[in-house]
C-alpha cells in the first residue's frame, strides 16, 4: 500500500513482506494512457524488489472526492487514505491530468 508521495517518489509498503520501497512517478515511463479498448486509463503497477509482489492502483476513480460519498462508513479509514494517495498519483501520471499540474 502507498504510505506517502513526495517529489514524485511513491513510497510503498509491500502488502506481502512489509518491505518499504519507492517508485518514481515520472514521464515518460509512468504516464498512463487511455485505452480505447477498455474505456479506461492504464493501471499504475508497482513491484516489490524483495519478494516480487505486485500492487495495482486503479487510475480510474473519480478525480474529486466530492464526486463520491465520504465518511459514510462504507470504507475504512485505511482505504480513504489510499484513495487520497491514488488521486494524487492520478494527477502525476494520467495523460489527461498531467497538464493540470
Ligand atoms: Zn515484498
Amino acid at each position: 500500500m502507498i504510505v506517502g508521495i513526495k517529489n514524485r517518489n511513491v513510497d510503498v509498503e509491500c502488502d506481502s513482506c512489509k518491505h518499504l520501497y519507492s517508485d518514481k512517478a515520472e514521464a515518460p515511463g509512468q504516464v498512463k494512457k487511455y485505452l480505447e479498448e477498455f474505456g479506461e486509463y492504464e493501471n499504475y503497477i508497482v513491484k516489490c524488489p524483495v519478494c516480487d509482489y505486485q500492487e495495482t492502483y486503479n487510475m480510474n476513480i473519480p478525480i474529486n472526492d466530492t464526486d463520491e460519498p465520504i465518511a459514510t462508513g462504507d470504507i475504512s479509514e485505511r482505504e480513504e487514505v489510499q484513495r487520497y494517495y491514488v488521486r494524487y498519483l492520478m494527477r502525476l501520471v494520467r495523460e489527461d491530468l498531467i497538464s493540470a499540474n
